[in-house]
């Protein structure tokens, strides 16, 4: 179908909740995607730090297509053999002593709030349920995971919104300390706020957090949605900070390109969940768990792509330094770790991704101002060369 036909359609048939640019993408291999006209991307974006292997890995591709011809699901009143499989893996390579599979990020939340809830009324009493997120965070479009969301952009018009939660100031332990009440029974962070800008906390902030829910008997809810699976340069992001959360959440990279979230807790915490107490009739499903051992198992190998994720970090970080000091007048900041980087500007980046993507990158720019870089773990230095050339291009053409 030619694209201005399919554009049509698209707005003819699918619910408006999304900004699309006008191309339709039809094929990925590796670093690389092609849109319904042919036309090539290199792809920085990597479905927003969900391709981790990069598009069609083989291995996944594999595992996928055994496991489609044998089964394809048949609902949790049945064990499972992939799901066992990929839990045992999450565990032996986690704090976390059990888990819980769903299907999206927002779900994997939505359980974790749950749990912490049932848990801390069990622990600690009725009245024990409120949970204190972060301004500027991002957790979901449920009902509830869009009220753990501090940010009021994406709440407004659903109110009234899920009850029993508060915000504080990110990176900011004496506002929190504040807020503790005798309601309070979890707190809930991003190790990095990803939506909200590729923001990274001090080094010793999360680790003073876990202080200070241990003094207060609380729970530590930690968001890895986007950080999780070697984003960072580890298998997950909290091994960076020097603490133990309670409940970890985990989605976007975990079935390199499969829509599968987990929610891993200790056994102390896991225990308040019950028969009945929560479900999924997707979750864990046969194909998604093989998809995401597949993924699992290649990014663990030899731990070669922690190890290329970190090296390629540096050296896209140190790229994007060199543009700062050519473009000092448009950007303001670069930070990052491992493969989650921003670079944050003066100005609105949305016009320099259109004239990226007219020069055959795909970026994506977060929180107005920030572009975030979240390729897949297995880019190459000639890769990053690339989009360094075209984004230099583009930036010189802004002045
Ligand atoms: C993307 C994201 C979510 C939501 O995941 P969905 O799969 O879109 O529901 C939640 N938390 C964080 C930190 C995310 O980056």
């Amino acid at each position: 179908m030619e694209i201005k036909k399919l554009l049509e359609e698209s707005s003819h048939y699918i619910m408006n909740t999304y900004n699309r640019f006008p191309v339709a993408l039809r094929k990925g291999r590796g670093m690389k995607v092609w849109g319904s006209d042919g036309k090539e991307y290199l792809d920085f974006v990597g479905g927003i730090a969900v391709n981790i292997l990069g598009h069609c890995h083989p291995k996944v591709v594999v595992a996928i297509q055994k496991q489609a011809q044998r089964l394809l699901h048949v609902s949790n009143l049945y064990h499972i053999e992939p799901q066992i499989k990929l839990a045992r893996l999450l565990v032996e390579h986690s704090f976390a002593d059990k888990v819980f599979f769903c299907n999206s990020g927002a779900e994997a939340n939505e359980a974790a709030i749950k749990l912490a809830r049932k848990y801390a009324k069990e622990h600690s009493g009725k009245d024990k349920f409120e949970i204190i997120t972060a301004l500027n965070s991002f957790h979901g479009r449920t009902l509830a995971t869009v009220t753990a969301t501090g940010q009021e952009k994406f709440q407004k018009g659903f109110e009234p919104l899920v009850p029993g939660f508060k915000y504080v100031p990110f990176n900011d332990i004496n506002a929190l300390k504040s807020l503790i009440n005798q309601n309070t029974c979890a707190v809930m962070l991003e190790p990095i706020q990803g939506e909200g800008g590729v923001k990274i906390p001090d080094p010793d902030y999360l680790k003073n957090v876990r202080e200070l829910c241990n003094g207060h008997n609380l729970l530590l809810l930690l968001d890895e949605v986007q950080t999780g699976m070697g984003r960072t340069g580890k298998l997950f992001a909290y091994e960076h900070f020097n603490f133990t959360p309670d409940i970890v959440t985990l989605a976007k990279g975990l079935g390199g390109g499969v829509p599968i979230g987990a929610t891993l807790a200790s056994d102390k915490v896991a225990s308040a969940f019950v028969p009945g107490s929560h479900a999924s009739t997707f979750g864990g499903n046969p194909l998604v768990c093989t998809a995401a051992i597949a993924t699992i198992e290649t990014l663990l190998e030899d731990g070669f792509i922690l190890d290329q994720c970190r090296r390629m970090g540096e050296y896209l970080t140190e790229g994007l330094k060199n543009l700062q000091k050519e473009f000092s007048s448009v950007i303001i900041d670069i930070r990052g770790m491992g493969l989650l980087i921003g670079m944050e500007l003066t100005r609105d980046c949305s016009s320099i991704v259109k004239a990226c993507m007219e020069k055959g990158l795909l970026l994506n720019c977060t929180a107005g101002s920030v572009l975030r870089f979240t390729p897949p773990l297995i880019v190459q230095e000639k890769d990053i060369d690339h989009m360094l050339d075209i984004l230099g291009e583009v930036l010189s053409s802004l002045s």
